[in-house]
Parts: structure tokens; C-alpha cells; sequence
């Protein structure tokens, strides 16, 4: 076993290091105020070479492996958890396509975000099927050669930008026993035409008949810079090519492609536990009462030295559990749901204990502390609410 990063693993980290201080950190504050989607930052994340992480080779993608991968993210976090969800939303979407299609689907579907800065939707979560996801009732029904897809889904990032949309859904009726995959394509929204940033309901016209409609996007409490809209599909024609995989197996991809998603969620909670580490790190270093630096006042210290072990225990957490997914080791799920708590925790130990020691100026917005806080309670909820991942863990470990 060996600690070190390699020279690759080294320069990716270095690189990303640099991106976040010069294209993130100046600008996150007043963008985050503006809540205004950053693509201009999505697109040169794509011509660096950090985004659509897990494309195959085969169709000319990265192909990084998943411990390199989580460290990407977990730099990329550091700067701002809205943009790297958004980021990692794309290899969420791609994964199953990547792990499950066949090469010609892998051409169709996945080539396209090698050659251009697109994004993709995963849309699984539906208004009466979140942590219970076999509760969806979206599905595909057989119509002549190939099918018609019908359902309503919600908190789905990157919808209103998305060029693509990786859909879950029963097959033959709402409450089918089968579940599905399918690729919905749709016109490219390339970053160069989407200088705009969508505040409305859109509607998008698909090629082969039907349509869906991207709900006006979410308002949240924290990750502004990634966006969150409800789709519906409505009698959307789907291709047999469409189907990934087996259309009975649907919900096995699922959990393949969250035993390698959960690592990078884990990845955005130490990124983002680090960040309120240091911000706070600076502030009571500056910042004098009772005659000393707050930082030295033993309880305030007893606080950091808390905080700086949450950030190593959920790293060490987030590095077995990559490690783990890379290595296709039996028991990654539950090292994967341990690391997604471990980070969620130390996520949200740390911003709340950090905007504790800012004191009042901990509460005021112009503070990075506050917008940290505000960031880090979905990292407890999405990818599988906290008591899920323990469901999993208990389930594994009895
Ligand atoms: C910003 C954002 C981005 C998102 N992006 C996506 C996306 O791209 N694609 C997508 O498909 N989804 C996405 N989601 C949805 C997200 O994954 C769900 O919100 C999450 O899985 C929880 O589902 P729910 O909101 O329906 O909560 P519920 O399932 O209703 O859970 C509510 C609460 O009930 C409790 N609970 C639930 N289940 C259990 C249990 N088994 N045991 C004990 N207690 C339980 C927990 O306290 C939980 O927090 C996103 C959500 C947000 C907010």
C-alpha cells in the first residue's frame, strides 16, 4: 500500500489547484450571489481536460481512473461544490453508458462530449420516488420498433443546459416490475450559444417525436452555480439503440453507477470541509480577542484540531473507497456509502463549526464561510440520504 500520489495523480492536482485559484476563488463569491450558471468556467474546465473524467478511450475520452478521478473532484471542490456537482454530473449521466453500452452506443453517446463542452442530466429522483427509487413510475412502453417514454422527474442537475438526458423508468407500465435505461438526446446546448443563463420553463421538441419540458430552475439554499430543474417527458419516441443494456436491468446499473458515484460525492465533502478548514484557519489567525489571536484561545483551538481530524478521517475514508470502486472489490458499496457519511459529516461539522468561529461575521453573506454552510447540507442528502447509506452499511456488515 503506498500513500503517494503518483506523478500523474501529482499533476492532476497541481493543475486543478491552479484552475480553482485563477478561474474559481476570485469570482465564487459574486457569482454565487448572482446565482448565474458559470458556463464560461464548465467550458474551460472541458478545454483543460477535467470534465467527462470516466469516457472510455475507446471513442477517444480520458478514461481516468477512479482514484485520480475522486482527487480531481475533490480539488475541484475546494473551489466551489455547485460547479464540480455539475461536473460530475456528466460521468453520473455516462457512466452506465461507458459501463453497460455497446461500442456503437458509446460512438452516439458519449464521442459527442469529447468533442465539445456539453453537459448531461442523470435523472433518476421523481416527486413520489427519491430515497425509494423503485417507487418511479415514469416508463417506456413498446410502440412499433421501439418504444414511447412518458414521466415526470425533479432535482435534476444540469436539465436546463443539458445535451443529453440518462433516464431510469419502468418498463411496460408505471408499475412494471423491470426497469430501464434509456439515452435521450437532444439539440447540443453548447456553451458558445448558452451565454445565457435560463431562469424559465423550457420546452424541447426531440427528434423522433414527443417533447420534454425543463421546469424553470430550482431556487436553492446553497450550490447555487449548479443548476436543478425538474423534466418531464412526454411521449418521447425512443430508438431500440436508445436502451442501454439489458431493459430489465435497469436497476442493477443504478447501483453500479452509484457505487462509483458515492466516492465523488465523498469527493465534494472533503473538497468543501477543507475549504471551511482553511477559511477559518486564516480568520482566527487574523482576528484578536482577549488579547490573542482567536486561534490560540485553547476551546477555539480544540475546535480546529476537531475540524482538521473530520477533513483526514473522511479523506482516508474517500481514498479506501476509491480505491475500492477501482479495484471492482466486492465489498466497494460499503465502503462507498462510509465514505459519502464521512464526508457528508465532516462537510457539514466543519462549515458549521468554522461560521461558529467567525463569530457574527460568520453570519454575514459577505463571508465565504456562510455560503460553505449553505453548500454543504445536500452533500448529506443527494446520491442517498444519509440513512440509506447506513441501510446499505448495516445491510453489509450484519
Ligand atoms: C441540488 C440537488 C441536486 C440533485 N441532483 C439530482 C440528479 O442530478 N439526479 C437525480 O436523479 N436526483 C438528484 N437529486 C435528488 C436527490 O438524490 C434526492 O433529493 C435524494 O435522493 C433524497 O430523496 P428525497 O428528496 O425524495 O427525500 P426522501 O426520500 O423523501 O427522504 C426525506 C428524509 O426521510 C428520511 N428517510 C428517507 N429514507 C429513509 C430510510 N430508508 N430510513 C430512514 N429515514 C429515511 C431521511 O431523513 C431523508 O432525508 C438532487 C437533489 C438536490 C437537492
Amino acid at each position: 500500500m503506498d500513500f503517494n500520489l503518483t506523478d500523474n495523480q501529482q499533476s492532476y492536482v497541481d493543475t486543478v489547484r491552479r484552475f480553482v485559484r485563477s478561474e474559481i476563488t476570485p469570482h465564487v463569491m459574486s457569482w454565487d450571489r448572482e446565482h448565474s450558471f458559470p458556463w464560461g468556467v464548465i467550458r474551460k474546465a472541458w478545454d483543460l481536460g477535467i470534465l467527462n473524467l470516466s469516457i472510455p478511450a475507446s471513442v477517444k475520452g480520458f478514461e481516468i481512473d477512479v482514484v485520480s478521478t475522486a482527487l480531481i473532484i475533490k480539488e475541484l471542490s475546494y473551489g466551489d461544490t455547485g460547479i464540480s456537482t455539475s461536473a460530475m454530473c456528466n460521468d453520473l449521466a455516462n457512466a452506465v453508458i461507458a459501463q453497460h453500452g455497446t461500442d456503437a452506443q458509446k460512438e452516439a453517446f458519449l464521442r459527442p462530449f469529447v468533442e465539445g463542452p456539453l453537459l448531461a442530466s442523470f435523472c433518476l429522483t421523481e416527486p413520489g420516488a427519491g430515497s425509494d427509487n423503485s417507487a418511479m413510475t415514469s416508463f417506456i412502453r413498446k410502440s412499433g420498433d421501439g418504444y414511447i417514454l412518458n414521466g415526470q422527474k425533479c432535482f435534476i442537475t444540469n436539465a436546463s443546459y443539458a445535451s443529453q438526458f440518462t433516464v431510469f423508468c419502468k418498463v411496460g407500465k408505471p408499475t412494471g416490475n423491470f426497469m430501464a435505461c434509456v439515452i435521450v438526446p437532444v439539440t447540443s446546448v453548447a456553451s458558445d450559444d448558452a451565454g445565457q443563463t435560463y431562469s424559465r420553463s423550457k420546452e424541447i421538441a426531440t427528434p423522433e417525436g414527443g417533447k420534454i419540458v425543463v421546469g424553470k430552475p430550482e431556487d436553492k439554499l446553497g450550490q447555487r452555480l449548479s443548476n436543478t430543474a425538474a423534466v418531464t417527458f412526454e411521449d418521447v419516441v425512443v430508438d431500440g439503440s436508445q436502451v442501454i443494456g439489458d431493459r430489465r436491468l435497469g436497476f442493477k446499473y443504478i447501483v453500479d453507477v452509484l457505487d462509483y458515484a458515492r466516492p465523488m460525492v465523498a469527493a465534494i465533502g472533503v473538497g468543501l470541509a477543507r475549504r471551511a478548514l482553511d477559511v477559518t484557519m486564516e480568520y482566527t489567525k487574523e482576528r484578536k480577542q482577549f488579547g490573542q489571536r482567536i486561534c490560540d484561545l485553547p476551546v477555539a483551538r480544540e475546535s480546529l484540531v476537531k475540524m482538521w481530524k473530520r477533513v483526514e478521517f473522511a479523506d482516508l475514508a474517500l481514498m479506501k473507497a476509491a480505491f475500492k470502486v477501482q479495484e471492482k472489490s466486492p465489498d466497494r458499496g460499503l465502503y462507498a456509502s462510509l465514505a459519502k457519511n464521512a464526508a457528508a459529516e465532516a462537510a457539514l461539522f466543519c462549515a458549521n463549526e468554522g461560521l461558529h468561529l467567525h463569530g457574527g461575521y460568520g453570519f454575514m453573506s459577505e463571508y465565504e464561510i456562510s455560503k460553505l454552510a449553505r453548500d454543504a447540507h445536500i452533500i448529506d442528502i443527494y446520491e442517498g440520504v444519509r440513512e440509506v447509506q447506513d441501510m446499505i452499511i448495516g445491510r453489509e456488515i450484519v
